[in-house]
C-alpha cells in the first residue's frame, strides 16, 4: 500500500497534477516567507531566519548578490553541516569561505614581523589567498588536484549521475577556472539552444561561477536535472526525491574535499619536519627572521659586556647550525638584552620596595638644589644627600620630609634677607 501511495505521489509531483494544499475548513495556516509551515514551527522559523541572515552576510562580504543567493542549492550544505561534518571541519570551511584562514596573505596582513611575505609557500605566487588554495600550480598540488577530480568523476559515475553533468563537471574542473561552463559546453559540440539540457545547466551555473562552485555552492539546476533523470529511471522511481537530495549532498561534499585536500597538502609541506626536534620550514624562517633582526638592530652596549661576543657570529654561520643551537643563541642574546635593560629597573624596584622617593626623578629638584647651592651663603651641610641611594636612605622618608621642611624655611629666610 505504501509503495502504491509513494508511486501515486511521485506521479503527481512529476505531472504537477495535485490538489491545492489550502483546505476549506482549516481554522488557520502558518506561513514563513511565503512557504506554508507543515512541520515543527521552531525549526521552520529558525531555518528561515538563518537563511535571511546568511543572505545578508554573503551580500555584505561581496560573495553572493541576493539574486545569486536564491540560486544556490543550500540544502546540501545544511545537511553536511548538521549531519555529516564534525565541528573542526565546519570551522575550517567557514574560515576558508570568509577568507580568514591561515593563508599567507592574511597572516602577513595581521603579523608582518612574523610572516614577512604574503607569497605562496609552494609555488611562490606573490599573493596566497583563499582562492589560490585550489589554483596553486605547484607540481605536487596539481597532481593531487587531478587525482581529486578523477575521484569525483568516479564517484559521479558510481552514483549514476546524468551523463551531461558528468561531462560538464569533469571538463570544467579540468580547465581549473580558465573557462566558463558555457564555453565548455560549446567546446563539447553543444549549441546555444535553450532546449538542450547542457546549455540550460551551463548558463545557470555561470550565474554563480567558479568560486561558488569550488566552495560547494552549486546551482539548483544540477539537482533539478539529476532529479528528473532519476525519476525517468523506472528502477529508481520510489526513492526519487530522497535520492537526488542525497546525491547533491555527496556531490557538494566531494567538491569541498578537493579544496580541503589541497589545504592539507600545503600544510604538510609547510610544517614538515625531517626528524624529531628539527624545525619546519616556517619555524626556520621565523627564527632566522628573529636572529637577523636582533643581529642588525642591537648596539653592542645594549648587551652585557660578557655577551657582546654574540654579535661577532656571522649570520651565515648561524643559518648552518642545528635548530637547538640556534634556539640557544637566541635565548642567550635575549636574556643578555633583558639583563642589561633591567639595571635601572632593578634600582627602581628597590626604591619601590623600600618606599623611597627616587633621586633625580625629575629635573626640577636637581635644578632647585643647584640654584640653592649657588644662592646660598651658608655651606649646605645638612641639606646635601649622599650619592648612594638605598643604603643611606633606609628609614629616612620621615626624616627626609623634615629636612625638606627645614630647607623650605631656610629658603624663605634667605628670600626675606634678600
Ligand atoms: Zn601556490
Amino acid at each position: 500500500m505504501d509503495a502504491l501511495a509513494q508511486s501515486a505521489l511521485d506521479d503527481a509531483i512529476e505531472s504537477r497534477n495535485f490538489i491545492a494544499s489550502q483546505f476549506p475548513y482549516e481554522p488557520f495556516t502558518t506561513h514563513c516567507s511565503d512557504k506554508r509551515i507543515t512541520k515543527n514551527f521552531t525549526t521552520s522559523i529558525y531555518i528561515e531566519h538563518g537563511r535571511t541572515t546568511a543572505q545578508d552576510v554573503f551580500s555584505s562580504k561581496g560573495l553572493l548578490t541576493p539574486d545569486q543567493f536564491q540560486e544556490v542549492y543550500w540544502d546540501a550544505i545544511h545537511h553536511l553541516f548538521t549531519k555529516v561534518y564534525p565541528s573542526t571541519f565546519r570551522v575550517w570551511y567557514t574560515k576558508h569561505v570568509f577568507e580568514c584562514n591561515g593563508a599567507m596573505r592574511y597572516l602577513h596582513r595581521n603579523e608582518p614581523q612574523t610572516y614577512p611575505s604574503p607569497a605562496c609557500p609552494c609555488c611562490g605566487h606573490p599573493n596566497e589567498d583563499a582562492s589560490h588554495v585550489i589554483l596553486c600550480p605547484d607540481r605536487g598540488r596539481t597532481n593531487l588536484y587531478n587525482d581529486s577530480v578523477n575521484d569525483l568523476v568516479r564517484w559521479m559515475r558510481k552514483e549514476k549521475t546524468h551523463s551531461i553533468i558528468v561531462l560538464l563537471v569533469k571538463r570544467y574542473l579540468a580547465a581549473r577556472g580558465t573557462q566558463s561552463m558555457t564555453q565548455i559546453w560549446l567546446s563539447c559540440g553543444g549549441r546555444r539552444d535553450v532546449n538542450q539540457t547542457g546549455f540550460q545547466l551551463a548558463t545557470a551555473h555561470d550565474l554563480l561561477g567558479w568560486k561558488n562552485f569550488v566552495d560547494g555552492r552549486i546551482h539548483k539546476k544540477f539537482v533539478e536535472i539529476q532529479e528528473e533523470y532519476i525519476v525517468s529511471r523506472p528502477s529508481n522511481r520510489q526513492r526519487s526525491r530522497k535520492s537526488s537530495a542525497k546525491w547533491a549532498s555527496g556531490l557538494v561534499d566531494m567538491i569541498i574535499r578537493i579544496t580541503h585536500r589541497q589545504w592539507l597538502y600545503r600544510n604538510e609541506l609547510l610544517h614538515y619536519k625531517q626528524h624529531f626536534g628539527a624545525e619546519s620550514p616556517r619555524e626556520y624562517q621565523q627564527i632566522m627572521a628573529r636572529i637577523t633582526h636582533l643581529h642588525n638592530h642591537t648596539d653592542p652596549d645594549d648587551l652585557l659586556p660578557a655577551d657582546q661576543h654574540l654579535l661577532d657570529t656571522d649570520l651565515n654561520t648561524v643559518a648552518s647550525w642545528t635548530a637547538t643551537r640556534r634556539q640557544i643563541w637566541t635565548a642567550e642574546f635575549e636574556a643578555s638584552l633583558a639583563a642589561r635593560r633591567s639595571r635601572p629597573l632593578k634600582r627602581k624596584r628597590r626604591h619601590d620596595r623600600l618606599g623611597l622617593v627616587p633621586l633625580n626623578h625629575n629635573g626640577r629638584r636637581k635644578k632647585r638644589r643647584t640654584k640653592e647651592k649657588k644662592s646660598s651663603r651658608d655651606k649646605p651641610d645638612d641639606t646635601s644627600r649622599t650619592k648612594d641611594t638605598a643604603s643611606s636612605l633606609i628609614g629616612t622618608t620621615a626624616e627626609g620630609s623634615q629636612r625638606h621642611k627645614r630647607r623650605k624655611k631656610k629658603r624663605k629666610k634667605n628670600r626675606r634677607k634678600e
